[in-house]
């Protein structure tokens, strides 16, 4: 006899919930500066920047991750700038705090942008490798001037060896034990990181960050260094980029069952927003595929620069705001395509 199969199969709903918008915070007052090959992305400040994440929070997005850039003459060999209370970023927190209620705000805590040579860590006499007891130091320094300041998440960047132990354990000497940390514990030395680089103005002057990121072709690395910030305190581990490592978050996901965010990073943008201006595809379509693949290959939050476009798209506001939504159930009468996906109907 047969049996009668439900036809229906689970399927990959994306929420605006599930996404994290970031942005570039400049010193200044009504700066926007629009980054080079990113288009709609600018470097704000403080004053734009509250206002930005106001309406964000309109459209319903809860998460923002902050980076800063730090003027010229503020960098020095040792970052020092990074852990200011005076820097942009724990500023921008505490605007951003008094001011949108119901936002949780992730910093960036890296050395990058604020040492002149613009390497992630501080630097041994011999170029190119990282000193990595002052390096903790000052990560630590960074993340607890945030917690400070009001961030609810800080996530270490620098993939310094032990970072994540050594961040959790200041924060909670200094009574800061609800800080989460958010590690970019499997970040990889990529090529689609270069209109980002521009943005923060973080690249490196002489070498690259090969000694510290992770080999694209060394998997198991990867998940050695998840295992790794999930027994140092991570409360959420991260994958980055996105697009080209699909795989590595499904393992992770798969083996740690742990909560799971991806960076779809600005490579990954560029690419969408150049192919679409170029008539080479409908950017709406384009991006709801790229952010359900990620979510489907187990990423519970994404960062992305879609995600503001993603939420007015979606047409979240306020009235709304609390429900989930899913882009199936928004489209009556579409009926699922094949692989369990949906066309997202957004017809343009
Ligand atoms: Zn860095």
């Amino acid at each position: 006899m047969m049996t009668k199969i439900n036809s229906r199969s689970p399927q990959v709903l994306l929420s605006v919930r599930d996404l994290i918008m970031p942005y570039f915070v400049v010193e200044g007052n009504r700066k926007k500066e629009p980054v080079k090959n990113m288009p709609g992305i600018a470097r704000l400040s403080i004053d734009l920047l509250v206002k930005e994440i106001a309406k964000a929070k309109g459209l319903g997005i809860r998460e923002v991750i902050l980076f800063g850039i730090c003027p010229s003459r503020k960098k020095n060999a040792t970052g020092d700038h990074a852990y200011s209370a005076e820097s942009v970023v724990a500023r921008a927190v505490t605007a951003i705090k008094q001011k949108v209620k119901g936002i949780s705000v992730i910093t960036d805590i890296c050395l990058c942008a604020y040492t002149d040579h613009g390497h992630c860590g501080i630097l041994k006499k011999n170029p190119g490798t990282i000193d990595s007891r002052p390096t903790l130091e000052a990560l630590s320094e960074m993340a607890l001037t945030h917690a400070r300041a009001g961030a609810d998440w800080v996530a270490p960047s620098a993939m310094a060896h032990q970072q994540v132990r050594a961040i959790r354990r200041k924060l909670d000497r200094h009574s800061y034990p609800e800080t989460r940390i958010l590690g970019y514990s499997a970040k990889f030395a990529s090529n689609f990181y270069g209109p980002f680089r521009d943005a923060a103005a973080s690249a490196p002057k002489f070498g690259d960050r090969s000694a510290y990121q992770l080999n694209y072709a060394d998997p198991r690395r990867a998940l050695r260094e998840i295992a790794e910030d999930i027994r140092e305190g991570a409360a959420m581990v991260m994958v980055k980029p996105a697009l080209s490592y699909l795989d590595i978050l499904k393992d992770a996901k798969t083996r740690f069952d742990f909560p799971l965010a991806a960076y779809n990073v600005s490579g990954e943008y560029a690419l969408v927003k150049y192919g679409a201006r170029d008539g080479l595809w409908n950017e709406r379509k384009m991006v709801f595929e790229i952010l359900v693949s990620i979510k489907r290959a187990g990423a519970d939050r994404i960062i992305t620069y879609h995600a503001t476009d993603v939420a007015k798209w979606l047409g979240v506001n306020a009235r709304s705001r609390g429900r989930t939504l899913d882009f199936g159930r928004d489209q009556p009468g579409k009926q699922p395509r094949d692989l369990g996906l949906i066309d997202h109907g957004l017809r343009s």
